[in-house]
Protein backbone atom coordinates (compact mmCIF):
# COMPACT_ATOMS: atom_id res chain seq x y z
CA UNK A 1 0.00 0.00 0.00
CA UNK A 2 1.73 2.87 -0.91
CA UNK A 3 1.19 6.34 1.37
CA UNK A 4 0.10 9.37 0.48
CA UNK A 5 1.89 12.77 1.72
CA UNK A 6 -0.21 14.98 3.57
CA UNK A 7 -0.59 17.26 0.96
CA UNK A 8 -2.39 14.62 -1.39
CA UNK A 9 -4.50 13.46 1.42
CA UNK A 10 -5.88 17.01 1.60
CA UNK A 11 -6.30 17.25 -2.55
CA UNK A 12 -8.34 13.33 -2.41
CA UNK A 13 -10.50 15.17 0.70
CA UNK A 14 -11.17 18.01 -1.81
CA UNK A 15 -11.57 16.38 -5.01
CA UNK A 16 -14.15 14.01 -3.41
CA UNK A 17 -16.13 17.72 -2.29
CA UNK A 18 -15.58 19.53 -5.58
CA UNK A 19 -16.80 16.27 -7.53
CA UNK A 20 -19.59 16.12 -5.41
CA UNK A 21 -20.62 20.31 -5.43
CA UNK A 22 -19.67 20.21 -8.95
CA UNK A 23 -16.79 23.16 -8.00
CA UNK A 24 -16.20 24.91 -11.32
CA UNK A 25 -13.35 23.43 -12.92
CA UNK A 26 -11.52 26.94 -13.02
CA UNK A 27 -11.74 27.70 -9.25
CA UNK A 28 -10.84 24.31 -8.72
CA UNK A 29 -7.31 24.66 -10.22
CA UNK A 30 -6.36 27.48 -7.98
CA UNK A 31 -7.62 26.35 -5.20
CA UNK A 32 -5.53 22.74 -5.43
CA UNK A 33 -2.55 24.97 -5.45
CA UNK A 34 -0.42 27.34 -2.67
CA UNK A 35 0.11 30.53 -3.87
CA UNK A 36 3.23 31.63 -1.86
CA UNK A 37 5.70 29.05 -0.31
CA UNK A 38 8.77 30.39 1.40
CA UNK A 39 11.69 28.43 2.76
CA UNK A 40 14.05 30.27 4.87
CA UNK A 41 17.49 29.06 6.03
CA UNK A 42 18.90 31.28 9.13
CA UNK A 43 22.06 31.06 11.08
CA UNK A 44 21.44 30.83 14.83
CA UNK A 45 24.10 31.29 17.88
CA UNK A 46 23.37 28.42 20.00
CA UNK A 47 24.16 28.17 23.70
CA UNK A 48 28.24 26.85 23.72
CA UNK A 49 29.09 29.63 21.24
CA UNK A 50 28.63 27.48 17.66
CA UNK A 51 25.99 28.63 14.66
CA UNK A 52 23.20 26.07 13.93
CA UNK A 53 21.70 26.54 10.76
CA UNK A 54 17.43 26.02 11.00
CA UNK A 55 15.12 25.91 7.84
CA UNK A 56 11.61 27.51 8.85
CA UNK A 57 8.56 27.40 6.25
CA UNK A 58 5.19 29.60 5.57
CA UNK A 59 3.01 28.43 2.95
CA UNK A 60 0.41 30.75 2.30
CA UNK A 61 -2.36 29.00 0.27
CA UNK A 62 -4.87 31.63 -0.28
CA UNK A 63 -6.27 35.10 0.51
CA UNK A 64 -9.03 35.52 -1.25
CA UNK A 65 -11.36 36.07 1.92
CA UNK A 66 -8.94 38.15 3.57
CA UNK A 67 -5.56 37.82 5.27
CA UNK A 68 -3.65 34.70 4.98
CA UNK A 69 -4.35 33.16 8.62
CA UNK A 70 -2.59 30.35 10.58
CA UNK A 71 -0.06 29.24 13.27
CA UNK A 72 3.20 28.29 13.45
CA UNK A 73 4.73 24.58 14.58
CA UNK A 74 8.03 23.71 15.96
CA UNK A 75 8.42 19.77 15.44
CA UNK A 76 10.93 18.10 13.36
CA UNK A 77 8.20 16.73 11.03
CA UNK A 78 7.98 20.13 9.89
CA UNK A 79 8.76 20.11 5.72
CA UNK A 80 7.01 21.45 2.65
CA UNK A 81 4.43 18.95 2.30
CA UNK A 82 2.97 19.18 5.35
CA UNK A 83 3.31 22.84 5.79
CA UNK A 84 1.29 22.79 2.52
CA UNK A 85 -1.06 20.54 3.87
CA UNK A 86 -1.75 22.52 7.18
CA UNK A 87 -2.09 25.47 5.14
CA UNK A 88 -4.77 24.44 3.00
CA UNK A 89 -6.80 23.28 5.99
CA UNK A 90 -6.82 26.81 6.83
CA UNK A 91 -8.40 27.99 4.08
CA UNK A 92 -11.00 25.31 4.18
CA UNK A 93 -11.36 26.33 7.99
CA UNK A 94 -11.50 30.09 8.16
CA UNK A 95 -14.32 30.22 5.26
CA UNK A 96 -16.01 27.05 7.02
CA UNK A 97 -16.06 29.42 10.45
CA UNK A 98 -17.14 32.48 8.48
CA UNK A 99 -14.09 34.40 9.45
CA UNK A 100 -13.10 37.64 6.96
CA UNK A 101 -9.33 35.33 6.73
CA UNK A 102 -7.39 32.86 3.76
CA UNK A 103 -5.27 30.29 4.98
CA UNK A 104 -1.43 29.85 6.00
CA UNK A 105 0.85 27.51 7.80
CA UNK A 106 4.51 27.94 8.94
CA UNK A 107 6.86 26.33 11.38
CA UNK A 108 10.66 25.20 11.73
CA UNK A 109 12.26 21.80 11.85
CA UNK A 110 13.41 21.41 15.14
CA UNK A 111 13.44 19.49 18.06
CA UNK A 112 12.13 22.54 20.93
CA UNK A 113 12.72 20.41 23.98
CA UNK A 114 16.28 19.87 23.24
CA UNK A 115 16.72 23.90 23.22
CA UNK A 116 17.30 26.21 26.80
CA UNK A 117 14.68 28.64 26.94
CA UNK A 118 16.89 31.21 25.61
CA UNK A 119 17.85 29.09 22.12
CA UNK A 120 14.33 29.02 21.82
CA UNK A 121 13.98 32.31 21.82
CA UNK A 122 16.93 33.25 19.77
CA UNK A 123 15.57 30.98 17.03
CA UNK A 124 11.90 32.66 17.15
CA UNK A 125 13.02 35.73 17.08
CA UNK A 126 15.78 34.64 13.89
CA UNK A 127 12.83 33.22 11.90
CA UNK A 128 10.97 36.53 12.78
CA UNK A 129 13.46 38.61 11.35
CA UNK A 130 13.83 36.10 8.55
CA UNK A 131 10.45 35.82 7.14
CA UNK A 132 10.04 39.85 7.43
CA UNK A 133 7.40 41.57 5.32
CA UNK A 134 6.22 38.16 4.40
CA UNK A 135 3.99 38.25 7.41
CA UNK A 136 2.10 41.58 8.59
CA UNK A 137 -0.73 42.47 10.54
CA UNK A 138 -2.98 42.77 7.46
CA UNK A 139 -1.04 40.32 5.39
CA UNK A 140 -0.17 37.17 6.86
CA UNK A 141 -0.92 36.68 10.91
CA UNK A 142 0.95 33.63 12.42
CA UNK A 143 -0.31 32.12 15.71
CA UNK A 144 0.20 29.36 18.22
CA UNK A 145 0.12 25.65 16.88
CA UNK A 146 1.97 22.53 17.94
CA UNK A 147 4.86 23.32 20.50
CA UNK A 148 4.50 27.35 20.23
CA UNK A 149 2.72 29.38 22.82
CA UNK A 150 1.68 32.80 23.90
CA UNK A 151 5.58 33.25 25.21
CA UNK A 152 6.56 32.83 21.41
CA UNK A 153 3.81 34.62 20.05
CA UNK A 154 5.74 37.78 22.23
CA UNK A 155 8.80 37.73 21.10
CA UNK A 156 7.39 36.97 17.46
CA UNK A 157 5.94 40.67 18.47
CA UNK A 158 8.69 42.10 19.91
CA UNK A 159 10.95 41.25 16.73
CA UNK A 160 8.12 41.99 14.19
CA UNK A 161 7.83 45.74 16.07
CA UNK A 162 11.50 45.88 16.16
CA UNK A 163 11.91 46.58 12.11
CA UNK A 164 9.38 48.54 11.97
CA UNK A 165 9.50 52.36 12.49
CA UNK A 166 8.33 53.89 15.86
CA UNK A 167 4.94 55.75 14.89
CA UNK A 168 3.81 52.82 13.20
CA UNK A 169 4.38 49.79 16.01
CA UNK A 170 0.96 50.54 17.86
CA UNK A 171 -0.78 49.65 14.68
CA UNK A 172 0.92 46.65 14.10
CA UNK A 173 0.15 44.44 17.13
CA UNK A 174 -2.04 42.43 15.48
CA UNK A 175 0.38 41.08 13.57
CA UNK A 176 0.19 37.64 15.65
CA UNK A 177 -2.61 36.53 17.63
CA UNK A 178 -2.22 33.80 20.64
CA UNK A 179 -0.19 36.89 22.67
CA UNK A 180 -0.05 36.46 26.28
CA UNK A 181 -3.17 38.74 27.46
CA UNK A 182 -0.38 41.06 29.02
CA UNK A 183 0.95 41.61 25.42
CA UNK A 184 -2.28 42.72 23.38
CA UNK A 185 -3.69 38.87 23.53
CA UNK A 186 -7.05 38.24 24.37
CA UNK A 187 -8.68 36.62 27.36
CA UNK A 188 -10.38 32.95 26.44
CA UNK A 189 -8.01 32.64 23.49
CA UNK A 190 -5.48 29.75 25.27
CA UNK A 191 -8.72 27.48 25.59
CA UNK A 192 -10.25 28.31 22.40
CA UNK A 193 -9.61 25.30 20.77
CA UNK A 194 -10.36 23.26 23.25
CA UNK A 195 -13.78 25.23 24.06
CA UNK A 196 -14.78 25.13 20.48
CA UNK A 197 -14.31 21.70 20.18
CA UNK A 198 -16.59 20.78 22.72
CA UNK A 199 -19.11 23.38 21.82
CA UNK A 200 -19.42 21.42 18.67
CA UNK A 201 -19.22 18.28 20.60
CA UNK A 202 -22.63 19.40 23.15
CA UNK A 203 -24.54 20.69 19.82
CA UNK A 204 -23.64 16.95 18.05
CA UNK A 205 -25.01 15.29 21.11
CA UNK A 206 -27.92 17.54 21.53
CA UNK A 207 -28.89 16.87 17.88
CA UNK A 208 -28.30 12.87 18.66
CA UNK A 209 -29.91 12.54 22.19
CA UNK A 210 -26.20 11.57 23.31
CA UNK A 211 -25.47 12.54 26.61
CA UNK A 212 -22.42 13.65 27.72
CA UNK A 213 -22.72 13.16 31.65
CA UNK A 214 -21.22 9.44 31.93
CA UNK A 215 -19.97 9.03 28.53
CA UNK A 216 -16.64 7.20 28.10
CA UNK A 217 -14.03 9.25 25.73
CA UNK A 218 -10.03 9.13 24.88
CA UNK A 219 -7.74 11.18 24.14
CA UNK A 220 -4.30 11.06 21.77
CA UNK A 221 -2.38 14.56 22.93
CA UNK A 222 -2.50 16.49 25.98
CA UNK A 223 -1.00 19.59 24.78
CA UNK A 224 -3.29 22.52 24.56
CA UNK A 225 -5.97 21.20 22.79
CA UNK A 226 -6.17 18.00 24.27
CA UNK A 227 -5.61 19.23 28.09
CA UNK A 228 -8.68 22.05 27.31
CA UNK A 229 -11.04 19.62 26.26
CA UNK A 230 -10.80 17.05 28.75
CA UNK A 231 -10.85 19.86 31.44
CA UNK A 232 -13.54 21.79 30.55
CA UNK A 233 -15.79 18.44 29.40
CA UNK A 234 -15.04 17.41 33.37
CA UNK A 235 -18.01 19.29 34.45
CA UNK A 236 -19.80 17.96 31.44
CA UNK A 237 -19.58 14.57 33.03
CA UNK A 238 -17.23 12.90 30.75
CA UNK A 239 -15.28 10.03 31.40
CA UNK A 240 -11.48 10.18 30.43
CA UNK A 241 -10.68 6.57 30.15
CA UNK A 242 -7.61 6.25 27.88
CA UNK A 243 -4.71 8.93 26.94
CA UNK A 244 -1.78 8.86 24.98
CA UNK A 245 0.91 10.84 24.36
CA UNK A 246 4.96 10.93 22.51
CA UNK A 247 6.02 9.31 25.61
CA UNK A 248 2.88 6.15 25.78
CA UNK A 249 -0.31 5.26 26.48
CA UNK A 250 -1.99 5.09 29.41
CA UNK A 251 -6.01 4.17 30.46
CA UNK A 252 -7.98 3.67 33.82
CA UNK A 253 -11.70 2.37 33.24
CA UNK A 254 -12.71 4.31 36.36
CA UNK A 255 -11.43 7.82 35.16
CA UNK A 256 -8.31 9.72 34.88
CA UNK A 257 -9.00 13.23 36.32
CA UNK A 258 -8.31 15.95 33.68
CA UNK A 259 -6.69 18.65 35.76
CA UNK A 260 -4.53 15.81 37.62
CA UNK A 261 -3.49 14.77 34.63
CA UNK A 262 -2.84 18.40 33.05
CA UNK A 263 -0.76 19.20 36.17
CA UNK A 264 1.15 16.34 35.73
CA UNK A 265 2.12 17.08 32.12
CA UNK A 266 2.67 20.81 32.85
CA UNK A 267 5.31 19.81 35.36
CA UNK A 268 6.88 16.65 33.05
CA UNK A 269 6.03 17.28 29.85
CA UNK A 270 5.20 14.12 29.03
CA UNK A 271 2.02 11.62 30.32
CA UNK A 272 4.50 8.87 31.25
CA UNK A 273 4.91 8.02 35.11
CA UNK A 274 1.63 9.43 35.81
CA UNK A 275 0.82 6.58 38.41
CA UNK A 276 -2.72 6.73 38.64
CA UNK A 277 -3.55 4.73 35.01
CA UNK A 278 -2.11 1.76 33.64
CA UNK A 279 0.49 2.41 31.17
CA UNK A 280 -1.03 0.17 27.45
CA UNK A 281 0.75 -0.20 24.00
CA UNK A 282 -0.37 1.85 21.17
CA UNK A 283 -2.85 -1.17 19.81
CA UNK A 284 -4.38 -1.56 23.67
CA UNK A 285 -5.01 2.31 23.58
CA UNK A 286 -6.52 2.59 19.99
CA UNK A 287 -9.01 -0.46 21.16
CA UNK A 288 -10.03 0.71 24.08
CA UNK A 289 -13.75 0.79 24.36
CA UNK A 290 -15.20 4.37 24.84
CA UNK A 291 -18.35 6.46 23.55
CA UNK A 292 -15.64 9.40 22.07
CA UNK A 293 -12.01 9.49 20.86
CA UNK A 294 -10.31 12.97 20.40
CA UNK A 295 -7.07 12.52 18.37
CA UNK A 296 -5.25 15.84 19.17
CA UNK A 297 -1.94 15.45 18.65
CA UNK A 298 -0.03 14.84 14.68
CA UNK A 299 -1.59 13.86 11.55
CA UNK A 300 -2.05 10.52 10.15
CA UNK A 301 -3.33 8.78 13.20
CA UNK A 302 -6.13 6.81 12.27
CA UNK A 303 -5.16 4.87 9.53
CA UNK A 304 -5.36 1.59 7.68
CA UNK A 305 -3.43 0.20 10.43
CA UNK A 306 -5.67 1.85 13.86
CA UNK A 307 -9.05 2.89 12.17
CA UNK A 308 -9.81 -1.13 12.64
CA UNK A 309 -8.95 -1.41 16.18
CA UNK A 310 -11.55 1.43 16.94
CA UNK A 311 -13.88 0.74 19.80
CA UNK A 312 -15.91 4.41 19.77
CA UNK A 313 -19.26 5.69 18.10
CA UNK A 314 -17.64 9.17 17.31
CA UNK A 315 -14.47 10.87 16.39
CA UNK A 316 -13.98 14.75 17.21
CA UNK A 317 -11.08 16.02 15.46
CA UNK A 318 -9.24 18.19 17.46
CA UNK A 319 -5.68 17.85 15.35
CA UNK A 320 -5.31 19.09 12.12
CA UNK A 321 -5.88 15.75 9.70
CA UNK A 322 -5.35 13.14 12.23
CA UNK A 323 -7.12 10.66 9.56
CA UNK A 324 -5.46 9.53 6.40
CA UNK A 325 -7.35 8.52 3.46
CA UNK A 326 -7.77 4.93 4.19
CA UNK A 327 -8.98 5.62 7.98
CA UNK A 328 -11.85 7.92 6.43
CA UNK A 329 -13.12 5.33 4.36
CA UNK A 330 -12.92 2.14 7.29
CA UNK A 331 -14.33 4.56 9.98
CA UNK A 332 -17.20 5.21 7.44
CA UNK A 333 -17.97 1.70 6.91
CA UNK A 334 -17.32 0.74 10.82
CA UNK A 335 -20.31 3.30 11.28
CA UNK A 336 -17.69 5.81 13.00
CA UNK A 337 -19.18 9.17 13.01
CA UNK A 338 -16.45 11.60 12.24
CA UNK A 339 -16.61 15.20 13.38
CA UNK A 340 -13.83 17.28 11.10
CA UNK A 341 -10.97 19.10 11.65
CA UNK A 342 -11.70 22.17 10.12
CA UNK A 343 -14.90 22.55 12.10
CA UNK A 344 -13.95 21.04 15.62
CA UNK A 345 -10.69 22.29 16.00
CA UNK A 346 -11.76 25.99 14.52
CA UNK A 347 -12.23 27.81 17.93
CA UNK A 348 -8.80 28.52 17.79
CA UNK A 349 -8.44 30.65 14.60
CA UNK A 350 -12.02 31.69 15.77
CA UNK A 351 -10.64 33.54 19.13
CA UNK A 352 -7.57 34.65 17.37
CA UNK A 353 -10.28 36.87 14.81
CA UNK A 354 -11.33 38.36 18.42
CA UNK A 355 -8.02 38.91 19.46
CA UNK A 356 -7.25 40.43 16.11
CA UNK A 357 -10.66 42.61 15.99
CA UNK A 358 -9.94 43.58 19.74
CA UNK A 359 -6.60 44.93 18.62
CA UNK A 360 -7.50 47.20 15.69
CA UNK A 361 -10.45 48.62 17.55
CA UNK A 362 -8.05 48.92 20.75
CA UNK A 363 -10.60 47.35 23.00
CA UNK A 364 -10.97 44.44 25.60
CA UNK A 365 -13.49 41.80 25.69
CA UNK A 366 -14.24 39.85 28.54
CA UNK A 367 -14.43 36.02 28.77
CA UNK A 368 -18.45 35.50 28.22
CA UNK A 369 -18.18 37.89 25.38
CA UNK A 370 -15.41 36.12 24.04
CA UNK A 371 -16.87 32.85 24.65
CA UNK A 372 -20.33 33.82 23.52
CA UNK A 373 -19.10 35.06 20.47
CA UNK A 374 -17.19 31.71 19.73
CA UNK A 375 -20.44 29.43 20.27
CA UNK A 376 -22.34 31.49 18.34
CA UNK A 377 -20.07 31.38 15.31
CA UNK A 378 -18.70 28.07 15.88
CA UNK A 379 -22.34 26.33 16.30
CA UNK A 380 -23.09 28.21 13.39
CA UNK A 381 -20.66 26.43 11.15
CA UNK A 382 -21.48 23.00 12.90
CA UNK A 383 -25.57 23.59 11.46
CA UNK A 384 -24.00 24.51 7.88
CA UNK A 385 -21.96 21.39 7.95
CA UNK A 386 -24.80 19.28 9.23
CA UNK A 387 -27.37 20.38 6.50
CA UNK A 388 -24.99 20.37 3.77
CA UNK A 389 -24.38 16.84 5.08
CA UNK A 390 -28.28 15.93 4.70
CA UNK A 391 -28.27 17.49 1.75
CA UNK A 392 -25.62 15.99 -0.35
CA UNK A 393 -26.21 12.60 1.60
CA UNK A 394 -22.51 12.61 2.62
CA UNK A 395 -20.05 12.47 5.28
CA UNK A 396 -19.12 15.62 7.68
CA UNK A 397 -15.66 15.95 6.83
CA UNK A 398 -16.93 16.20 2.67
CA UNK A 399 -19.92 18.30 4.02
CA UNK A 400 -17.49 21.01 6.24
CA UNK A 401 -15.20 21.37 2.50
CA UNK A 402 -18.61 22.21 0.69
CA UNK A 403 -19.82 24.38 2.92
CA UNK A 404 -16.25 26.33 2.52
CA UNK A 405 -15.44 25.91 -1.31
CA UNK A 406 -18.93 27.00 -1.98
CA UNK A 407 -18.14 30.80 -0.40
CA UNK A 408 -14.36 30.73 -2.22
CA UNK A 409 -16.20 29.89 -5.06
CA UNK A 410 -18.92 32.85 -4.62
CA UNK A 411 -15.87 35.56 -4.22
CA UNK A 412 -14.01 34.16 -6.82
CA UNK A 413 -16.91 34.45 -8.97
CA UNK A 414 -18.15 37.96 -8.17
CA UNK A 415 -14.20 38.96 -8.12
CA UNK A 416 -12.90 37.04 -11.51
CA UNK A 417 -9.23 36.12 -12.11
CA UNK A 418 -7.08 38.74 -12.87
CA UNK A 419 -5.96 40.10 -15.47
N1 LIG B 1 -2.95 26.64 14.85
C1 LIG B 1 -4.36 26.75 15.03
C2 LIG B 1 -5.09 25.97 13.95
O1 LIG B 1 -4.57 25.03 13.41
C3 LIG B 1 -4.82 28.20 15.18
C4 LIG B 1 -4.50 29.10 14.03
C5 LIG B 1 -4.76 30.57 14.31
O2 LIG B 1 -5.23 30.91 15.38
O3 LIG B 1 -4.44 31.36 13.41
O4 LIG B 1 -6.23 26.21 13.66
Amino acid sequence: MSRLSVFETVLVQFDKAADLMELDPEIRKILSHTTNEIVVNFPVVMDNGCVRMFTGYRVQHNNVLGPYKGGLRFHPQVDLDEVRALAAWMTWKTALAGIPYGGAKGGIDVRPWELSPRELERVTRRFTFALGSNIGPEYDIPAPDMNTNPQIMAWILDTYLQMMPPMERNRAVHVVTGKPVESGGSVGRNKATGQGLVFVLEAWAKDHGFELQGATYIIQGFGNVGSWAARLLKPLGAILVGVEDHSGALVNPEGIDPDDMAAWVEREGRIQGYAKAEPVDHETFFGTQADFFIPAALEEQITAETAPLLKVGVVIEGANGPTDVDGDRIMLEKGIHVLPDVLANAGGVIVSYFEWLQNKRSEFWDLDEVDARLHRQIVGAYCSVRDIAKEYQTDWRTAAYIVALRRLEQTYKKRGIFP
